[in-house]
């Protein structure tokens, strides 16, 4: 379905859209190009993200090709609330790193006419849902899934695959931790890791 958003462009209800997929599948762009045409509409702006997302510059979101919009870095979901009284449309990046208080602050926005677009990553590097995102993609009016390339095949990606070999979640970063792959070279990868592993610990043993 092409996201038709002359709905949500010319009336002031409420909605809340979701815009999700993996690392490096233009997300943040897709949030911008609705933000800026919601500026060229004269509609009231504002846009948030988590202040652990600090890999550019703090007041800006930035999406990987520069095409940078300003935005304020919050410490919790709740500041959202108190900084969008006057507001039309509220812009959110990167919401999986929010605590679960972004759900309700989603639809109290929503609930009180705003139009809410949020973006985040839908699965961590292991492919388990994120965050708050399994509960906004299922309050949401409308969901947008955007996929990056496998730099594998060509094919659809949908998983974000670590490189460096680390457990943490949070993880921040670009094409040197991180590749979009699709699901087969994604399960591929996963059995080399396995049997490097393996072998590692086979070594280690003898
Ligand atoms: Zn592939």
């Amino acid at each position: 379905m092409i996201f038709n958003e002359n709905n949500y462009e010319t009336s002031r209800r409420g909605c809340i859209e979701v815009i999700c997929g993996s690392m490096f599948s233009g997300k943040t762009e897709e949030l911008i190009r609705r933000l800026k045409r919601a500026k060229i509409a004269r509609q009231r702006v504002e846009i948030f993200k988590p202040a652990i997302d600090k890999r550019y510059s703090e007041e800006d979101i930035v999406s990987h090709d520069s095409n940078a919009i300003h935005s304020t870095p919050v410490d919790n979901s709740h500041s959202i609330l108190l900084m969008t009284s006057d507001v039309d449309v509220v812009g959110i990046d990167e919401a999986q790193f929010f605590d679960d208080g972004i759900i309700e602050v989603c639809s109290e926005l929503a609930n009180n006419g705003t139009r809410v677009i949020v973006a985040g990553l839908d699965m961590d590097f292991r492919r388990v849902p994120f965050g708050p995102m399994p509960a906004l993609l299922s309050i949401a009016d409308d969901v947008t899934k955007v996929h990056a390339i496998c730099v594998e095949c060509g094919h659809i990606a949908n998983y974000s695959y670590r490189l460096v070999d680390s457990d943490r979640r949070v993880l921040l970063g670009e094409r040197n931790e991180y590749q979009p792959l699709c699901r087969k070279c994604y399960l591929k990868h996963e059995k080399e890791k396995e049997k490097e592993k393996e072998t590692e610990h086979d070594t280690q043993n003898t």
